[in-house]
């Protein structure tokens, strides 16, 4: 590597890709929280719905606060739950303006939740409307990598892929068969665990334009405060970590991840965003 400036100025800024903050662990300090993203330098937060309902709260939440934006979907945990005009629900909600993705949706089958069946025709439906609408999805995937494969390129031979699998947990082979079936791959705090060797060396391998970072908060705390309730701000831990697997100086690796989340979730850094959230959401919860 050439020799690089000493690091100066503020932090780069971060996006965290993926965060719940509908969730009750929020309920009693969201504004806060975002307010210490904002002030950490995590400009923009993407926050995921797993039902119809949190979906909503997360449309709401997006509106409320400027920086924040949402994605609409049912977790395949969730799929077997799903009433009557739920995935109507999700569609209806996919096409506002502050949503930037389709899910989380995906395959699970660590948790014994939902049919796996059920939970196929649920990833499929919203790579459909990620395809229909333009917009790009966003997989959970645990302990069924071989089958998230074959659902991608069967939805692959439909039409181009855009998404991210998030908090990436999986082999070096199944990355490099998403990352050529379009899909980018997003790192959590796991990577920051003192045994997640074989995910760390997954990170060195990958290309840097298809990497993101993520919180996954209130869950999966990165190292440092592992164990506590995660929230978006701490977001830069995990990316401390990765920009070192990736061989990049911090400031670079936000750089450039942050341009990835811009590119796949059409995002842009122009919208000034106040520390403070703004009376009245822009687009009126
Ligand atoms: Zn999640």
């Amino acid at each position: 590597m050439t020799d690089t400036p000493p690091v100066s100025g503020p932090p780069a800024p971060l996006i965290d890709t993926h965060a719940h903050l509908d969730e009750e662990a929020f309920d009693a300090d969201r504004a806060e929280v975002i307010g210490r993203a904002l002030a950490a330098g995590i400009v923009r937060i993407v926050t995921i719905g797993t039902t119809a309902d949190s979906s909503r709260r997360a449309v709401e939440i997006a509106a409320t606060f400027p920086g924040v934006f949402a994605a609409v979907g049912i977790q395949p945990n969730y799929a077997a739950q799903a009433k009557a005009g739920d995935w109507e629900t999700i569609e209806e909600l996919a096409a506002g303006p502050r949503v930037v993705a389709i899910g989380e949706t995906g395959l699970d089958r660590y948790w014994d939740y939902a049919p796996f069946d059920v939970q196929i025709d649920y990833f499929q439906r919203h790579i459909a409307l990620s395809q229909r609408l333009k917009r790009p999805f966003v997989v959970h995937c645990r302990d069924a990598e071989a089958e998230t494969i074959v659902e991608l390129k069967l939805a692959a031979s439909r039409g181009p892929l855009a998404g991210v699998m998030h908090s990436f947990t999986g082999s070096l082979e199944t990355a490099r068969e998403c990352v050529a079936l379009g899909l980018y791959i997003s790192f959590a705090g796991m990577v920051t665990y003192k045994k997640s060797h074989d995910l760390r060396a997954v990170v060195k391998e990958l290309p840097l334009d298809r990497i993101l970072v993520e919180t996954d908060s209130p869950y999966l705390a990165p190292q440092p405060v592992r164990g506590k309730r995660n929230e978006p701000a701490f977001v830069r831990m995990t990316a401390g970590i990765l920009a070192e697997l990736a061989g990049v100086d911090q400031q670079e690796f936000a750089r450039q991840t942050t341009a990835n989340a811009c590119r796949l979730f059409g995002l842009s850094l122009d919208e000034p965003v106040a520390v403070t959230p703004a009376a009245g959401g822009a687009d009126g919860v």
